[in-house]
Parts: structure tokens; C-alpha cells; sequence
């Protein structure tokens, strides 16, 4: 069995943001010599979320308008997970609804993807660094 182990850097200049992360994940893939087999790819980060959907400016803006339907950032007051300090209270919860992984099929040496599918960072709480790990397991 082959495996590879990457972990990408994101460092959003705004509190939220999502970021298209499908084309370094098949360079990965690529990179990976894998032809059959498995890719894992998962925020490290309890704030940031990795999902699949569509590559759609307005599906993206429904979303953010959604997130923050469920989950406001202000006031910061109303989250008890404020009360050590934090403003995040709200980015905790829009990644619990986001996700936190992706696993992909490789077939045949490329991501198995249904037609409109690709791989996305969200970010919920960002301007500081953040990683996501990518694992690629197969022959
Ligand atoms: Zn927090």
C-alpha cells in the first residue's frame, strides 16, 4: 500500500471565507502515484470546516446568509463559549454544520467526483493560520 500525507496552509484575510481547494487535492493525488484507493481530506481546526458542493457564487452566498441565520456572530454576548474570552461562538457552531472531512474515491489515478462536486475550505473564524490534512491511501 502507498500513502501520502500533506498538510495545506490556509490563512484567510477575512473572518469568513470559502475557498475552493479541489485543484491541490488532485495535485496531491497526482503527486501520490495512486491509481485505486482512498482521499481524506479534514480541517484541523475545530472553527473551519472541508465540504463538498457546488463550485456557485450564489450557492455560496446562500450559504453564508444561512450560517448566519442559524448562528449569528453578534452579538457575541449570546454564545456562553464567549465567556472564556473568545468571539468565536458562532464559527464553533457554523462548523459543526459545515463538516469537518471529505473522503473522495481515487479511481483510476483521479478524485471519483459526481459532476458538480468539488472540495471546499470554509472558514468561520480566519486571519490567523490554519491547516487542513490531506491522507491518500491505496496502490
Ligand atoms: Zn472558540
Amino acid at each position: 500500500m502507498k500513502s501520502l500525507t500533506e498538510y495545506l496552509q490556509f490563512h484567510v484575510d477575512t473572518r469568513r471565507a470559502f475557498v475552493n481547494i479541489t485543484g491541490r487535492v488532485e495535485d496531491l493525488v497526482r503527486e501520490s502515484g495512486i491509481r485505486e484507493g482512498i482521499c481524506l481530506v479534514n480541517a484541523m481546526h475545530i472553527t473551519a470546516s472541508v465540504f463538498i458542493n457546488d463550485d456557485e457564487s450564489g450557492l455560496h452566498a446562500d450559504y453564508e446568509d444561512w450560517l448566519e441565520q442559524l448562528a449569528p456572530h453578534e452579538p457575541v454576548s449570546r454564545y456562553r463559549h464567549n465567556r472564556t474570552g473568545e468571539d468565536n461562538g458562532d464559527a464553533h457552531l457554523k462548523r459543526q454544520v459545515m463538516g469537518r472531512e471529505v473522503v473522495v474515491a481515487v479511481t483510476d489515478g483521479r478524485l471519483d467526483f459526481g459532476t458538480w462536486e468539488r472540495i471546499f475550505y470554509g472558514e468561520f473564524d480566519g486571519r490567523r493560520s490554519k491547516r487542513v490534512l490531506v491522507k491518500i491511501i491505496g496502490e
